[in-house]
């Protein structure tokens, strides 16, 4: 049926264009049926030329966008099962965050105001061995993606354990998701060691390759301070068997720079490009510290970059020379990270934050502005993450992902420019329908994808056994 679509759709637009007649009335044309559409005040397309259609409409059918244009031209073209309507909406495509730990919503506010390696090594990993199995990593991950769908949040790249658990939720819930098996060298909640994380992470790459087209099985080795050159090569070559990419955090804190000059005898980034790992596709997280000679070398190997400005902040890891590597060609996207980090999972934060941050940091108000941080959370980072051609804009032939926002409140009044209120003023709570490969997950702000009363209560009864147990650890200490 779609390429049936598809070809009524090639003969309107041919007939638009070049102004063919045609004895045939194009009448079935008209009554063509399709699954969705979505109307909006405007569409921001964040295609190439920037365009953005006002009283426009996005017609989508078997998850793939068929027509963006005129609201009256799709109405006139096609006749939908389901409508979201657009007054005072603007539709927009959906938001990347492209790193993310996303069932650590559980670990939200365990521990907060430490620097990364204090953070990590005296409380999130040793909380993580006790806490984290495969009923918290189902739990908190729904809860992760309870709050992204409502924040317009339509694909994430997350990091963290028991991976075949946060596919399961992610299938469920619907959202687009690279799924990482977590590669350490050290006790984990699900292995033993780097051997043991790349063994099990090829039975998860098995497992979930090709079986549904929103979940993609990565690796996600953590870090060149948890594992060491060789492990990092193995996972490297384990990727590359499966054609997978990676996900990995890479120059995060000046503990990291140390680290790699004492123990590799070289900055961070040209110890993995001296193993070869950027010979497949990278993802890497925060990039905070690379130096004049690194960045061209994270062009060259198309390094994906994820900056995640709230949690570089609040451990102070450092802020990212994020206009110098956009001008240098570096792909950048934007991520929260953990909550646990962070606390939470907003990406309107991480819009506003980037933006705010480099223009105070080069004392240069005209870095980054509204245009060029909209497009990190959705083209930019698609492309970062390898799904650029994908999703990431609103354009005839990608896969559905996109929301709507609403502009009814009052802290809307009075819009001059949209492209400045996406970033510097809307909030999750402006989000109001979300659409993924084609299917609402939420409408009018109603979740339906997920039960939340039901994840909040459960993830209520969690967090309340993990305080009382750490509750009976400090008075034991
Ligand atoms: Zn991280």
């Amino acid at each position: 049926m779609t390429i049936i679509r598809l070809c009524f759709l090639s003969f309107f637009v041919c007939t638009l264009l070049l102004g063919c007649k045609s004895g045939e009335e194009p009448a079935e044309t008209a009554a063509d049926q399709i699954d969705l559409i979505v109307k909006g005040s405007h569409i921001v397309t964040m295609d190439a030329a920037g365009t953005v259609i006002e009283n426009g409409a996005v017609a989508i059918d078997e998850g793939v966008i068929l027509a963006v244009g005129d609201a009256a031209d799709i109405d006139a073209t096609y006749s939908a099962v389901e409508v979201l309507d657009g007054g005072k909406r603007v539709v927009m495509p959906g938001l990347v965050n492209g790193h993310s730990h996303a069932a650590m919503t559980l670990l939200r506010g365990v521990a907060d105001d430490l620097a990364l390696m204090d953070w990590l090594q005296n409380y999130i990993f040793p909380a993580e061995v006790e806490f984290v199995d495969p009923e918290f990593v189902r739990i908190g991950t729904e809860l992760a993606c309870w709050e992204m769908i409502r924040g317009g949040t339509t694909t994430f790249v997350d990091m963290y354990y028991y991976p075949d658990t946060i596919s399961k939720v992610v299938d469920s819930c619907g959202m687009r998701a690279l799924i990482s098996a977590t590669v350490i060298d050290q006790r984990s909640p699900d292995a033993e060691n780097a051997d043991d994380s790349i063994a099990k992470g090829n039975g998860f790459i098995e497992r979930w390759q090709g079986k549904n087209s929103r979940i993609t099985p990565i690796f996600g080795p953590h870090a060149n301070y948890t594992l060491n050159l060789e492990q990092l090569q193995a996972t490297r070559a384990a990727a590359m068997k499966y054609g997978v990419p990676i996900s990995i955090h890479v120059s995060e804190s000046p503990f990291e720079l140390q680290y790699a000059q004492d123990t590799y005898g070289m900055t961070s980034i040209e110890a993995y490009e001296s193993i070869g790992f950027f010979d497949g596709p990278t993802i890497a997280a925060h990039v905070v510290w690379p130096t004049d000679k690194e960045i061209p070398i994270l062009v060259d190997r198309k390094v994906g970059v994820i900056h995640n400005p709230t949690s570089n902040m609040k451990i102070a890891s450092g802020i990212a020379p994020i206009a110098e590597m956009l001008e240098a060609g570096v792909r950048i996207g934007l991520g929260t990270d953990g909550a646990a980090s962070n606390n939470d999972l907003d990406m309107w934060e991480e819009m506003r934050l980037a933006s705010l941050l480099q223009k105070v940091d080069r004392m240069d108000p005209e870095v980054l502005p509204a245009s060029t941080v909209l497009g990190m959370a959705t083209i930019g980072g698609a492309t970062a993450i390898g799904l650029g051609d994908k999703v990431g804009s609103l354009e005839i032939g990608k896969r559905a992902d996109l929301i709507q926002v609403a502009f009814e409140d009052v802290h809307h009044v009075p819009t001059f420019d949209v492209i400045s209120h996406l970033v510097f003023v809307s909030d999750e709570q402006d989000v109001a329908s979300v659409v993924v490969d084609g299917k609402v997950l939420m409408k009018e702000r109603e979740m339906l994808t997920i039960d939340t009363e039901r994840v909040s209560s459960e993830a209520t009864a969690l967090a309340s056994r993990i305080q009382a147990a750490l509750q009976a650890r400090n008075q034991k200490n």
